[in-house]
C-alpha cells in the first residue's frame, strides 16, 4: 500500500494544499522527517535538496502551528514570528517562503514573511507585521531586529536549512546569536548535506539532545548489518523461523515486517500469544496511538514491533538488533529502508529476510536492486523441505526485477508514484535531483 499525506496524520489544510500542488505521494524523505517532527524533540537531518526536504520541516511546522491556533488570528502591527526558517541564501530563503505560501494556501491567517539582503527595508518591515512563520537569512534578520523592527522571543520552533553552507558562508556567529534570541522555543530542526564535525559541534550547541536522521542511499553496503535469507515452505515454516530469531540471545529489539496492515496485527497477536513482547504499527491507527506504541518501542518496554514499510520508516532507536522480513516488501528500495532500523549509531545488526520460493522473483528484485547477493542459510532442524527451482542469479544481472514491475517503477521516479516532473533519486548521499538544478549566489 502507498503511503499518502493524510497517513502521516496532517491537518486537513495542508492536504488541500500537498493535493492542489499534485503531490500525491510524501517523498521517503518526507515519509522519514514529518512522522518524527510531529513526535517533537531536535532533530538533525541529512539530506540533500531535490529530495522534498523543504516541505518535509515546514508541514509538521505549519501542522503544529494549526493545532495550536486553529484560527491562528495574525496579530495585525506585532513581528513576532512563532517559526524561523534560517536560509544561507536569499534564492532559497525565497524557495522556501514560495513553497511556505503555497503550503498555507488553505490556512485561515497564517502569513509568511521573507527577510534578505538586497530587499528594501521599508517593504520588509510592513510584510513581517503578523507573520507566523519568517524565512530569513542570518545577516539582515539580525539587522532588523537590531533596530527593533522584529522580536524573535515568541519563535517556538527554529529550522536552520543547509547548515554545512551558512557555516561555509562565515554565519556561524549569527546564527549562535539568533539562536540565543529565541532560547525560550520548543523545537529545532537542523538541515544539512553532511554530518561533518563542525556540523555536530554547531547542532550540540543550538539543540537540546538533537537526533539523528540519517538518509541513506540504496546501493549503501551495510556492512555493519548481516543479512540472511531464510526459504520457506510456507507460513506456518516463516512462523518457526520467526520465533527461532526471537529467541537469538543477542536480540534486544526487534522489528518484524509484514506485507499489509492485516498480516502485522495477526503476526502481533500471534507473537504476544507465544509470550514475546510485541506490538504492532500500521498507517491506519490514529497518529496518537502510533506515537504511544513508538514511545513504548523507545524505552524498551516493548520489544518487537510489527509494522508495515509506511509505519517503520525512519524508525531511529540504537537497541533494534534484528530486522525480520516475514512478509516480502512490495518495493525492492523498501528492503534497505527496513534494514536501516538495526545497525544504527555504529553499532551491528541482524537482517533476516524469509522467503517462500514462489517469492523468489522478489528476492532477486532485491538483489538487483542493491547489486548484493542476499545469502542463503539454513537452521539445523529448520530446513525447507523444497529446494529453489532455479539458482540466484547474479548481482547486477539485468534479469533481476525484471517481472517486478513495482521495482521498476520505483527506479524510474524514486518511488513515489511521480513519474512526470521532478524526478527524485534515492534519499541519501547520491540523492540529487535532475530535474532540479539551483545556483546559488549570495
Ligand atoms: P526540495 O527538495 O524541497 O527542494 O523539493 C524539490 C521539488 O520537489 C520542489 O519543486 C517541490 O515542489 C517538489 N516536491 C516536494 N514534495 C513533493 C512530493 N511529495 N511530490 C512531488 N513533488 C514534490
Amino acid at each position: 500500500m502507498t503511503m499518502t499525506f493524510k497517513d502521516l496524520g496532517l491537518a486537513q489544510p495542508l492536504l488541500q494544499a500537498t493535493e492542489a500542488l499534485g503531490f500525491t505521494t510524501p517523498t521517503p524523505v518526507q515519509a522519514q522527517i514529518i512522522p518524527h517532527a510531529l513526535e517533537g524533540g531536535d532533530w538533525m537531518v541529512s539530506s540533500q535538496t531535490g529530495s522534498g526536504k523543504t516541505a518535509a520541516f515546514l508541514l509538521p511546522l505549519l501542522h503544529q502551528l494549526l493545532a495550536k491556533n486553529p484560527n491562528n488570528k495574525p496579530v495585525p502591527g506585532r513581528a513576532e514570528p512563532q517559526v524561523l526558517v534560517l536560509c544561507p541564501t536569499r534564492e532559497l530563503a525565497q524557495q522556501v517562503a514560495n513553497d511556505a505560501i503555497n503550503l498555507v494556501k488553505f490556512c485561515k491567517g497564517i502569513r509568511i514573511a521573507t527577510i534578505m539582503g538586497g530587499m528594501p527595508y521599508g517593504k520588509q518591515i510592513a510584510q513581517i507585521r503578523g507573520a507566523s512563520l519568517v524565512v530569513a537569512t542570518p545577516g539582515r534578520l539580525l539587522d532588523l531586529h537590531d533596530s527593533r523592527a522584529i522580536r524573535l522571543n515568541k519563535v517556538q520552533y527554529l529550522v536552520a536549512d543547509e547548515a554545512d553552507r551558512m557555516l561555509d558562508l562565515g554565519f556561524q556567529e549569527d546564527i549562535e546569536a539568533i539562536h540565543a534570541l529565541c532560547s525560550e522555543r520548543q523545537q529545532t530542526l537542523m538541515f544539512s548535506a553532511t554530518f561533518a564535525p563542525r556540523i555536530m559541534q554547531l547542532a550540540e550547541s543550538l539543540m537540546k539532545a538533537p537526533q539523528r536522521i540519517e538518509l541513506a542511499s540504496a546501493q549503501d553496503k551495510h556492512e555493519n548489518i548481516a543479512q540472511t535469507l531464510h526459504w520457506a515452505d510456507g507460513v506456518s515454516h516463516k512462523h518457526a523461523l520467526l520465533n527461532h530469531w526471537l529467541s537469538d540471545p543477542t536480540m534486544e529489539q526487534a522489528v518484524v515486517f509484514a506485507s499489509t496492515q492485516v498480516d502485522s496485527e495477526m503476526i502481533a497477536d500471534q507473537l504476544r500469544a507465544a509470550g514475546h513482547s510485541a506490538t504492532a504499527l500500521h498507517g491506519a491507527m490514529p497518529q496518537a496511538v502510533r506515537n504511544r506504541r513508538l514511545m513504548s518501542l523507545r524505552k524498551g518496554q516493548t520489544k518487537i514491533l510489527v509494522a508495515t514499510d509506511v509505519a517503520a520508516r525512519g524508525l531511529d532507536i540504537p537497541t533494534i538488533t534484528h530486522v525480520i522480513n516475514f512478509g516480502l516488501p512490495m518495493k525492492a528500495e523498501d528492503y534497505v529502508h527496513r534494514i536501516g532500523r538495526t545497525g544504527r549509531a555504529g553499532r551491528s545488526g541482524v537482517a533476516i529476510t524469509l522467503a517462500e520460493h514462489r517469492e523468489r522473483v522478489k528476492v532477486r528484485a532485491i538483489e538487483h536492486y542493491t547489486k548484493q547477493p542476499l545469502q542463503a542459510e539454513i537452521i539445523p532442524g529448520l530446513e525447507p523441505k523444497e529446494k529453489p527451482k532455479k539458482p540466484m542469479h547474479r548481482p547486477g544481472d539485468k534479469r533481476g526485477g525484471k517481472s517486478f514491475g513495482q521495482h521498476r517503477e520505483a527506479k524510474k521516479s524514486g518511488g513515489f508514484g511521480k513519474p512526470k516532473g521532478p524526478r527524485f533519486m534515492q534519499s541519501g548521499k547520491s540523492g540529487q535531483s535532475s530535474g532540479q538544478k539551483r545556483s546559488f549566489s549570495n
